[in-house]
């Protein structure tokens, strides 16, 4: 069986051949209350160390049969924590160095006066204590990180689970009304609002997740090509149409006219989730009647877009960290809007992947400019498919 040093900490292992440095050793370092082991040949340190923990180890260097660098080797291949200390004569510092570069803490050079082995004594049981304390917290490290890859995989497993049977529903409900919905009364029209709405709506909770999970682990990557921005954008708003109704708010579109939209390179579908994720939050930022626009500019290398609301603005300690993962204004339960403060987080990383910045401009009960900038080729970064 294993004596556990940490049940017992100050325990000492001093390997010498000379007898008396073994005695005059034992006494110093029992006197300060350390348990001693001793051993005078490399052997028979082996053998006790077979079942045996020690937190220090003192040991001579030139020894017959296992030297002592013999034996540092072995100590930190089967109890790499041990802190190791070779004990030498003024002739073996070199031999010391050597074994310092192969693991040993320190050395000591003989005759030591009592106060010199003991300081050193306790200056290794730190270092000891240490050792194991950075030990636990590497291993807790990395039970975590298991743990989050594990969280990770789940979160991302159950939403791929979630969007299957969603598009079959949305696709089920779209055949159903196709010929219908115009014959249909309008308090049924409106109940099949509902059901389209609130499609769309776990359509895009699931995508933020998605997104999210594939951010976390790093498989999220762009794949651009030449698109139209303008398209893109009117396609985007379109999708939403329902939502500016049922708020009854005002969307408003402006553009610098120039050819650059058709020319502008970067991924449809990561830009448009962008637009989804500020569009989505304007609109629901906004009280009723309100106004939400887009505004895109040609800015020579980059576009700007900038996604506004005549909402109720953010002030500027929030504006600091909007953008941060699962940060929201009013993170109560009883917040009248739902969300799970991640859409923030994603747009930034995914504008930032293609180059460009994300940021916000606001003034509290005046509404909120998001601007995110992008460069019309986007850079390629590490780990973007080309
Ligand atoms: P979510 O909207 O799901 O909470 P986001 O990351 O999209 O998460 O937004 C984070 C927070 O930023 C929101 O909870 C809200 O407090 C604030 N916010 C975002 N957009 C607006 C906006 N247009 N007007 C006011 N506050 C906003």
């Amino acid at each position: 069986m294993v004596i556990n040093s940490v049940t017992n900490p100050k325990r000492i292992l001093v390997v010498d051949d000379d007898t008396s440095v073994l005695s005059v050793w034992t006494r110093f370092l029992t006197s300060e209350g350390f348990d001693v082991v001793t051993a005078a040949t490399g052997e028979e340190a082996i053998q006790i160390l077979k079942d045996q923990t020690f937190a220090v180890m003192f040991t001579d260097i030139n020894m017959p049969g296992i030297s002592g660098k013999d034996l540092l080797k072995y100590v930190k291949q089967k109890h790499s924590a041990t802190c190791v200390n070779m004990i030498t004569g003024l002739v073996t510092i070199e031999g010391a160095v050597e074994c310092m570069q192969l693991g040993a803490c320190d050395y000591l050079s003989k005759p030591c006066e009592k106060k010199e082995l003991t300081a050193m004594a306790f200056r290794c049981l730190r270092h000891y204590d240490q050792e194991l304390e950075s030990r636990r917290l590497k291993e807790t490290v990395f039970r975590l990180e298991e743990v989050d890859k594990l969280k990770a995989q789940f979160v991302s497993n159950v939403s791929h689970e979630l969007r299957t049977p969603l598009f079959a529903i949305a696709a089920a409900l779209e055949i159903l009304l196709q010929d219908m919905y115009e014959s249909l009364s309008d308090p049924m029209k409106q109940l099949c609002d509902v059901m389209r709405n609130n499609i769309e709506r776990l359509r895009r909770l699931i995508e933020n997740i998605l997104n999210f999970s594939r951010l976390e682990n790093g498989t999220l990557h762009i794949k651009p090509r030449e698109l139209d921005l303008s398209n893109l954008i009117k396609e985007t708003t379109a999708g939403l149409a329902p939502l500016f109704a049922r708020r009854e708010i005002d969307f408003v579109f402006e553009t610098n006219p120039s050819p650059f939209t058709t020319r502008f390179t970067a991924d449809p579908e990561q830009i448009q989730h962008v637009l989804i994720n500020l569009l989505g939050n304007a609109i629901k930022f906004t009280p009723e009647k309100g106004k939400v626009g887009i505004k895109l500019e040609d800015q020579g290398n980059d576009i700007r877009i900038c996604v506004w609301d005549t909402g109720p603005g953010i002030d500027q300690h929030d504006q600091k960290r909007i953008f941060d993962r699962f940060y929201q204004v009013d993170g109560s339960s009883t917040r009248e809007t739902g969300g799970t403060g991640i859409g923030l987080s994603i747009v930034k990383a995914v504008v930032e992947m293609h180059g460009g910045n994300a940021w916000v401009e606001s003034e509290l009960g005046k509404g909120s400019q998001f601007y995110i900038s992008l460069p019309k080729q986007p850079i390629q970064k590490e780990g973007e498919t080309p």
